[in-house]
């Protein structure tokens, strides 16, 4: 047996059992031996009904007396109810929700029913003490017994003891898990490697593994549970260790691997840069200055750069990768900057060929949908190097696009490119042969408007460097945000009828249907109709969104920056990276249905000018709890770093930014918000590792390697 044999050949599992673990995540015995409980009940001790108190959580084993459903007059409600007597006291017992098939067949009149839950107190009923929606556990047989009294359980009896609570399904519960678990893991422990190094177990005061398997699945009567249900018992810190010490592993040597690769080392002294500076309307902050000269010391280096570049909305990245890319052109090379979107990539386009002509360099724009002889044209330029800066959306890296001399890709809005796979894909993709036909890697420069709060950043960026733009550029005036519902829809239009007639332009986002472009549109493109025939008819109103043409979006973007358009109705098309500076309103539809990130980047829209803008939240009732603490959190708070945390916490960070879906291993046991502490140590203890032996070919670290290749191998499929 090996830690990946598949539990269906531990025998008393088998086939159908295999099947309902599958349903779990788990299928071998390393996957059972990681299956960690979602917490722990300590059921040492077992209180009596009548000396159960209310507001305690409690475990009580009792018979049941009576089973029912209770019509209530609100709504056709019923309640399911259980009368369990243990001869000291009688609790009534109610699910509010529950499968009456299933219900019935498992809560019989005499069967014994251990319940573990909060004891409530109701005046009106006519035992007083109730439990709701407890856990419950159903005992055998072998439990009889009057009272839990001077009862001495078995070893592998559910009670008596500190009991582990699994995640479950349905048609498969607790009581069966629990069984098939101590089957699978009193055969399963004892195999499981000890992969981390003792020098590093020393150095953090970790226990072994099969210790810490032992105590996370049967924790003794006198463990801290507390600690257990928290995850900071030392069996959890050991196991998340190793966790996130493999993880880290995997970043550093990614790292190890692009610093070996060959790079172009640049003079940074550029002539360009300052003519550039001299045209600038505005002088770059302290920030940006910054980060600037963190890109140039990455730049001069014969090894190929790769950093992230974070900076809230409006903090000005688009200038910081002008100037980088104008450095790579002095030095006589290429430079691109990629983008998620056509409508955005124009708008750099348009954005950055005045001050490039000014300078005569060359500059085009790459797209998908060009005319084929146009794309012969760009594709011809860029192979010959006879254009010095390429402008483009993904078509930039797709076949048949071929660099004379690249030195810096900058990709724009990089999160929007999702999976991190892809990443390494641009990367890859990028690679370019040069003069003596030596293969070298340009300068990458990703940016991103997603500020990423630190914890997470180091789990999915820990092989990048980083640079944070950390102010806005002066002169900018917070946004007035506004909760509207959608009886106040009127006061809205007036609102917005008034800004337009004293100058102003306004966005309004339709809303976003989930996985369904079709219908997003639908409602955007009504919208837009209704507005300008009923609402707004003496107005001029634009419509763009994702099934538009290129050239049609264009349009419509370029009429509504000339101010031709004076009410851009949009899809979330325009969510990221747009820059109109006179547009000072923003409406957004269904608030409540959008992220915070996305709240936050689509107010970033306007407020980039002088004038005082406003984002005006538009929700619809009924709010889940969460949308009202979205909608709470975007409209006190304008700080990115701010909302990230808050997103990070509300949603949880598998949602908000998978680490699978960023291919990186999953995640089983950390959990990054409550192990970040962990996290930075096993992130030292990774890199050190490395630094001290590059290839892992000491014997004391060959099983980390072996555990290293498995793990991210399946995480790259
Ligand atoms: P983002 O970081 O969201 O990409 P942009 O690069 O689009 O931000 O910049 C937002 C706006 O701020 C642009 O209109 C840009 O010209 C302007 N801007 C950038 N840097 C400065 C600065 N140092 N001072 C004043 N305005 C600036
Ligand atoms: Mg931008």
């Amino acid at each position: 047996m090996q830690p990946d044999t598949a539990i269906q050949y531990v025998k008393g599992i088998g086939p159908a059992k295999a099947r309902l673990f599958g349903k779990l995540g788990v299928s071998t015995i390393e996957e059972a031996c990681l299956f960690i409980p979602r917490r722990y009940e300590d059921r040492s001790r077992i209180i009596s009904i009548h000396d159960a108190r209310v507001g305690q959580t409690e475990t009580i084993i009792g018979e049941v007396k009576l089973v029912q459903v209770i019509t209530t007059r609100k709504r056709n409600g019923h309640i399911f109810e259980v009368v369990v007597d243990d001869q000291t006291g009688f609790i009534s017992v109610k699910w509010f929700r529950y499968n009456y098939k299933y219900m019935k067949q498992t809560f019989r009149i005499g069967v014994r029913a251990a319940l573990y839950g909060l004891i409530e107190y109701n005046q009106y009923s006519r035992f007083g003490k109730e439990m709701y929606h407890p856990e419950y556990e159903i005992l055998g047989e072998e439990e009889e017994g009057d009272s839990t009294d001077g009862h001495v359980f078995e070893d592998d009896s559910p009670m008596g003891r500190v009991v582990p609570v699994y995640p479950a399904t349905e048609g498969f519960p607790q009581r069966v898990v629990r069984e098939l678990m101590r089957r699978i893991l009193e055969q399963g422990i004892p195999i499981m490697p000890d992969i981390l190094p003792v020098y590093i177990q020393k150095q953090h005061g970790l226990i072994s593994l099969q210790q810490a398997l032992q105590e996370i699945h049967f924790p003794e009567t006198s463990a801290d549970v507390t600690a257990l249900n928290s995850g900071t018992s030392p069996a959890h810190r050991r196991l998340v260790f190793e966790e996130l010490y493999l993880l880290e592993l995997g970043l550093a040597e990614r790292r190890r691997d692009n610093q070996q690769r060959h790079g172009t080392a640049m003079r940074t002294n550029a002539t360009l840069e300052r003519r550039l500076r001299e045209m600038l309307p505005f002088q770059l902050t302290k920030a940006q200055e910054k980060v600037l000269s963190e890109i140039k010391t990455d730049l001069r280096v014969s090894r190929p750069m790769h950093r992230l570049l974070q900076g809230d909305v409006g903090s000005g990245k688009t200038i910081v990768a002008l100037i980088s890319m104008l450095v790579a052109v002095e030095n006589g090379y290429q430079a691109a900057i990629m983008a998620p979107t056509e409508v955005l990539a124009e708008q750099h386009f348009s954005s950055i060929k005045p001050f490039l002509e000014k300078l005569d360099l060359q500059c085009l724009l790459l797209k998908g949908n060009l005319r084929p002889k146009v794309k012969a044209e760009a594709l011809s330029q860029i192979a010959s190097g006879g254009v010095s800066i390429v402008v483009g959306t993904h078509a930039l890296i797709q076949k048949g696009v071929r660099f004379a001399k690249l030195g810096l890709a900058v990709i724009d809005e990089q999160h929007r490119f999702g999976v991190r796979q892809r990443m390494d894909l641009i990367f890859k993709g990028l690679k370019v042969r040069g003069p003596s036909n030596k293969v070298y890697h340009p300068h990458l420069l990703s940016m991103s408007a997603t500020p990423i709060p630190r914890s997470l950043s180091l789990t999915v960026y820990g092989d990048l460097e980083m640079s944070v733009i950390s102010e806005l550029p002066p002169g900018r005036k917070p946004i007035e945000t506004k909760l509207y519902y959608d009886q106040d829809l009127k006061k809205v239009y007036h609102f917005l009828e008034e800004q337009i007639q004293a100058g102003g332009q306004a966005f309004l986002v339709y809303p976003l249907v989930e996985e369904s472009e079709k219908l997003e549109l639908k409602a955007a493109v009504e919208m837009f109709e209704h507005l300008q025939t009923k609402v707004f008819s003496h107005l001029r109103l634009g419509l763009v969104h994702g099934r538009m043409n290129s050239r049609e979006k264009d349009e419509v973007m370029i009429k509504f920056r000339q101010r031709q358009i004076q009410m851009l109705v949009a899809t979330t098309v325009i969510e990221v990276g747009i820059d109109v500076p006179t547009a000072s309103v923003m409406v957004i539809e269904h608030a409540e249905r959008f992220g915070l990130a996305q709240l936050h980047q689509l107010r970033g829209r306007v407020g980039r000018g002088p004038i005082l803008s406003y984002c005006i939240l538009l929700a619809h009732p009924p709010l889940s709890k969460d949308a009202r603490e979205r909608l709470q959190v975007a409209l006190t708070s304008q700080d990115g770093f701010a909302i990230a945390e808050a997103d990070l916490r509300l949603r949880g960070p598998g949602e908000f930014l998978g680490t699978r879906q960023a291919g990186l291993p999953e995640l089983k046991v950390a959990n990054i918000i409550r192990d970040a502490h962990l996290l930075e140590k096993a992130r030292e203890a990774a890199f050190n590792t490395i630094r001290k032996d590059p290839q892992l070919r000491e014997p004391e670290h060959l099983a980390i390697k072996c555990a290293l290749n498995r793990k991210w191998e399946t995480a790259r499929q």
